[in-house]
């Protein structure tokens, strides 16, 4: 049955239909237990007290990916909520980023680039997550929140380079960032847009249109940074919205976190860098986990770390190795280990 008539009292913007990446994330899993469910595990991996305050999110697309059955798999590692992360060792804020708040979720830590906190939401949530206790209600997004951030952008002629962040900010609707884009295009000091979203990868549909078309309009240099912790992660959907967005001419990197369970061994890693840099991705960051409460289990060593980039380097072209960071409060820049 096709429905045509639209009451009069709905506003048309509310009867539109919702896009793809929409309604991924309205049918996104919210739950350990529907999770296991879905892929053929017991119910006892699961620890819904983990989820009290930071839920199960996880899209089918990136469910998909995941191998039914084997509770190792290190893309479940990343999305199940377990009875590890009940400890209580590790920090609420490990990055100090309150000290660096500038209000309505402008960040500056170094110089030349301004970092914005532009939402709480996100595609799904990584269990690692660094901000997961981050206080996101005292920086939600509005008209007003544009105004402020582009006043803030205009007013100093050292920013460079503006970092959308969050959250994810392509949780945010396109019209929102289209009005964004416009105002950007009037800072002339502004030389570069860098975007970190997990949405690619985690909904591939997201890379649409409408997105194209504000990225494609901005005067400023356009980075796309991935968030790929597995090659595991990269299918043929995510290989071909790559190719859409090299195509639109958006340089793409990618910035892993380095995870026990997950991605810390050579091979994994070697894996990972290779599917990247063949379909020209560059592997920018591997991150050293952040100390943040109910993800320690996480925690890889340094010497094991620094171990694997040293490793990979006598198997891959130098711009295929990532740097290893560690994110250091206070420090003017992310700390090389
Ligand atoms: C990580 C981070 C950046 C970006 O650092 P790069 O080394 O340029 O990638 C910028 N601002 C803040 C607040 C950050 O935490
Ligand atoms: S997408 Fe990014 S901000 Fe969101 S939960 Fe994952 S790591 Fe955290």
């Amino acid at each position: 049955m096709t429905e045509i008539l639209t009451p009069s009292h709905v506003s048309l913007k509310a009867s539109l239909p919702k896009r793809a990446w929409q309604e991924s994330l309205k049918n996104a899993i919210r739950s350990g237990r529907e999770l296991c469910r879905r892929l053929d595990l017991a119910p006892e991996l699961c620890a819904p007290e983990a989820e009290d305050d930071f839920p199960v999110f996880v899209s089918e697309e990136f469910l998909s990916r995941i191998s039914p059955g084997n509770p190792s798999d290190p893309l479940l590692r990343q999305v199940l909520g377990t009875s590890q992360e009940l400890s209580t060792e590790g920090l609420l804020d490990p990055v100090d980023d309150e000290a660096a708040v500038r209000g309505n979720g402008i960040l500056q830590k170094y110089s030349g680039r301004v970092l914005l906190i532009t939402t709480g939401a996100c595609a799904i949530h990584c269990r690692y997550c660094f901000r997961r206790h981050y206080p996101y209600q005292s920086s939600q997004l509005g008209k007003t929140a544009i105004q402020t951030w582009l006043n803030y952008i205009a007013k100093d002629p050292t920013i460079e380079e503006v970092i959308l962040s969050g959250g994810d900010p392509l949780s945010v609707v396109d019209e929102t960032w289209q009005e964004f884009a416009a105002g950007l295009n009037q800072i002339p000091h502004v030389q570069r847009l860098r975007v970190h979203t997990r949405f690619p990868v985690v909904i591939p549909s997201r890379v649409d249109s409408k997105l194209l078309d504000w990225l494609t309009n901005l005067k400023a240099a356009v980075y796309l940074v991935l968030h790929i912790n597995h090659a595991q992660e990269m299918d043929r959907s995510v290989r071909e919205m790559f190719a859409t967005l090299r195509r639109a001419g958006i340089t793409l990197l990618n910035q892993a976190v380095l995870l026990r369970g997950v991605n810390d061994t050579l091979q994994m890693q070697a894996d990972l860098c290779r599917m990247l840099i063949n379909d020209q991705v560059i592997p920018y960051y591997l991150h050293q986990l952040d100390p943040v409460r109910g993800a320690m289990h996480f925690q890889v060593e340094d010497e094991k770390a620094r171990s694997i980039i040293q490793e990979l380097r006598t198997q891959l072209p130098g711009y295929a190795i990532p740097q290893l960071v560690q994110e250091v409060a206070k420090q003017p820049s992310k700390t090389p280990l």
